[in-house]
């Protein structure tokens, strides 16, 4: 008998069957859009800054606004938004230029970067992360934030350290207005460029917008921006994507990368189990069935039972 036991009730972790989808409810992509430059000193800046997020909430897009600290005043930002940190005044202190960390050295950067966090901490934000101001992080910089941050998204480039969420370059607001409107025909153009990308964007990475507050400034002043950002939106609602903030985005990874999975084949039944249950987390069983991690009555205490499917469906079996 002990051979036919050994049969039915197979443990089975190598080889799996399953797999975990990404993100939450099988969306294809994380999909985070970003506005850099974020002000609101001034009253001006302060309706500037409520119209992008008025804009973006219609669209249904949260988004993580990267605050300059100098340039921040206190304001309802709605829940599902972040403010992150983006430097401390976005001058550099040597040259006056833009790239407020270049040339610094790392005591200095470190200066500035708990200044600015500690600034915005004393309008209630909840800071989490950071983006050079002019991307003047250097790579072999960022370990300068790893005490006091989850995430740095100053790098262009993917990176194995899950500390650093890269951003996706060009800018989808910059260069489409000028003083004298915006352009059809540079915004024609940019959007056939980001459609395509959206498109092609390789399966599992984080899709990290970047815009700036200035081109939106700009671009909502004008009726050929106002409908170049609704038709990238609409783009973007098309897709089966999973819109969070880097802030959510992070927890959620480091969330799924903690759990631990196992199953059993019993008698044609599929039993897994997993470590935690994370809401919306997707397992797909090969070739195609879909269990959803839920703390439901269909999965209890972390466990699902899947019954064998009919012969016309897709049957379980272990490899
Ligand atoms: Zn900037």
């Amino acid at each position: 008998m002990r051979w036919l036991i050994f049969l039915f009730i197979v443990p089975v972790v190598a080889a799996s069957p399953i797999s975990i989808k990404e993100y939450p409810n099988a969306s294809s992509h994380a999909f985070i859009f970003t506005v850099d430059d974020f002000s609101a000193s001034e009253p001006y800046e302060q309706q500037i800054a409520g119209d992008i997020i008025s804009f973006l909430e219609e669209e249904q897009v949260p988004a993580t606004l990267f605050a300059i600290p100098e340039r921040m005043s206190p304001m309802d930002i709605p829940a599902s938004f972040e403010v992150a940190q983006h430097g401390f005044s976005h001058v550099n202190p040597k040259t006056g230029s833009v790239f407020e960390y270049e040339g610094l050295t790392d005591q200095e950067i470190k200066e500035r970067i708990t200044q600015g966090k500690a600034m915005l901490e004393s309008m209630d934000y909840i800071i989490v992360g950071h983006r050079a101001p002019g991307w003047s992080l250097r790579k072999d910089q960022v370990g300068l934030l790893k005490e006091d941050y989850l995430y740095d998204s100053s790098m262009r480039t993917s990176s194995v350290d899950p500390f650093e969420i890269p951003a996706y370059w060009p800018d989808l607001t910059s260069f489409i207005c000028t003083k004298s409107g915006c352009s059809r025909f540079i915004a024609a153009v940019k959007q056939e460029f980001f459609s395509w990308s959206l498109r092609v964007w390789p399966k599992g990475r984080p899709v990290v917008i970047v815009s700036h507050y200035w081109g939106w400034e700009k671009a909502l002043k004008d009726e050929a921006g106002v409908a170049y950002l609704r038709e990238f939106f609409d783009e973007v609602n098309k897709e089966k994507y999973w819109k969070t903030t880097l802030h959510a985005y992070q927890e959620w990874t480091a969330k799924k990368q903690a759990v631990t999975y196992t199953f059993i084949q019993d008698r044609g039944k599929l039993i897994i189990s997993w470590s935690e249950c994370l809401p919306g987390l997707t397992y797909e069983v090969e070739p195609g069935l879909k269990v959803e991690s839920s703390c439901k009555s269909s999965c209890k205490e972390n466990t699902c039972v899947i019954e064998p499917v009919s012969s016309e469906g897709p049957s379980l079996s272990v490899p």
